[in-house]
């Protein structure tokens, strides 16, 4: 923690990328988890498509009606919240999320990069038209006009949302300090950005729980310490 606390202080641009391991220690259960009874009911890899939404449309939209009942309750940790204040005090630049359910938002974070979108936002997935989302989760699955409604998250087969996707290239391309937060960091576009930060002559910090294919290329490798408790204890160290 020392190491990390030492690199925060001293660097001028810091990133800060994160992945599912942020949002588990919310609570957030991985929808993935078999032992949840979700992989009875539904095929998860088979509904987050486009082609879900138009070719098995009433499961698309009890599946996500159901993601979100989830999201509903669970709420920011520790963590979100001290990166919230860093970015207020000027320690990082901004967040690069591959997480959806809206938690930097909530903790008061600003420059927030979405890349795979969010279940923040909802909407007819034929007019465009916003949805409100106490009405989604009691039911009104359907838009006005008829349309389905759809979480605004980026879907197999759709393309990523092209700004916020610059702009996350760009800040971490002016990063001298990139920091890897629950990240496995084995798909594209997620290992993209380590790259990118690399070659632009940034020093690599990861905390994940697993190895990852960038730990060789790291400054600092944190396995055994959650997210929660890594910021925790740094930013004890920083105010200390
Ligand atoms: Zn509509």
């Amino acid at each position: 923690m020392n190491k990390l606390t030492d690199l925060l202080k001293s660097s001028r641009h810091t990133v800060v990328f994160t992945g599912a391991g942020m949002s588990t220690e919310s609570g957030l259960p991985d929808f993935r988890s078999p032992s949840r009874g979700l992989w009875a009911r539904f095929n998860p890899d088979e509904l987050a498509n486009i082609d879900a939404l138009e070719t098995n449309q009433d499961e698309f939209l009890e599946f996500y009606r159901y993601r979100l009942n989830d999201i509903k309750d669970i709420s920011p940790h520790e963590g979100h919240y001290i990166l919230a204040e860093w970015e207020k005090e000027g320690l990082i630049d901004g967040i690069v999320t591959q997480n959806v359910d809206g938690f930097h938002h909530d903790a008061g974070s600003e420059n927030v990069m979405e890349i795979h979108g969010t279940f923040r936002s909802l909407y007819c997935h034929d007019c465009g038209k916003e949805q409100d989302h106490e009405a989604y989760r009691e039911g009104a699955v359907h838009c006005s006009c008829g349309g389905p409604i759809r979480p605004g998250i980026v879907l197999f087969g759709e393309t990523l949302p092209q700004d916020t996707f610059l702009k996350a290239e760009e800040i971490t391309m002016q990063a001298d300090l990139f920091i890897v937060l629950g990240s496995s960091l084995s798909v594209t576009p997620a290992n993209m950005f380590p790259m990118l930060a690399e070659q632009n002559g940034a020093n690599l910090v990861i905390v994940n729980r697993e190895p990852t294919p960038f730990d060789s290329h790291a400054t600092c490798v944190i396995q055994d310490t959650g997210i929660r408790d890594v910021l925790m204890e740094t930013n004890q160290i920083l105010k200390s």
